[in-house]
């Protein structure tokens, strides 16, 4: 089934939520949708069309947000993909600095990389191998990586996104669709089921619930 966008009042995107969640949102006067999905969903009395986009109807304060989570996933989306070091379609994950000499693993020192370099790398430094990357890898930043690093993906999420950076990769999005990690999908930011409904918790990069609604 396939994710609704969630954008505060102010336009910001907040999160991933499922078309259930997002139906409720809407019904519930809590949230009007921007963008139909197409979709429609049943209930025992009627039939509505499913949203793609939905905006809070009330400001959400996000207290707090700290660095966007370090996935493999987000990693991928970063890198476009690719090995960082030859270009052909990455494979796996590669500490810049090897973890055996201290190397963390960080969005500064991890990079997207084919199977093959990884392996002749190793346990190297990249001036031990006379290697270049084109620019040191960066943590990703901007809201839209909140989004980009669920792997949940919408063409018609672009235009909304799009300001809040990860240009490059919002424009991949109508080529690749993806599942290229073969990961499970990460957890969506999770929408407060409190009383007030109204808070969205940043879980800094906890493991959060899949929201079942
Ligand atoms: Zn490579």
């Amino acid at each position: 089934m396939p994710h609704v966008l969630v954008l505060n009042a102010s336009y910001e995107p907040l999160g991933v939520v499922s078309m259930r969640r997002a139906l409720i949102l809407v019904l519930n006067n809590k949230a009007v949708s921007l963008e139909d999905s197409g979709i429609t969903m049943h209930s025992a009395t009627s039939a509505v069309t499913a949203p793609s986009v939905v905006r809070l109807t009330r400001f959400v304060r996000v207290p707090f947000r700290g660095p966007v989570p370090l996935t493999r996933r987000a990693l991928f989306a970063r890198d476009n993909g690719r090995c960082v070091y030859c270009g052909a379609a990455a494979t796996s994950v590669d500490h810049v600095v090897p973890r055996s000499r201290g190397g963390q693993h960080r969005w500064d020192n991890v990079v997207a990389a084919c199977r093959r370099c990884n392996h002749v790398k190793s346990d190297r430094h990249l001036s031990e191998l006379g290697w270049r990357m084109k620019r040191p890898p960066a943590p990703p930043t901007g809201l839209a990586w909140r989004i980009i690093g669920t792997g949940h993906r919408d063409p018609r999420w672009r235009p909304y996104l799009e300001p809040y950076g990860g240009r490059e990769q919002l424009s991949e999005i109508d080529h690749h669709v993806d599942h290229r990690t073969g990961e499970p999908d990460p957890p969506t930011v999770p929408l407060d089921r409190s009383p007030h409904g109204r808070t969205l918790h940043d879980r800094r990069g906890e493991p959060a619930q899949q929201l079942s609604a």
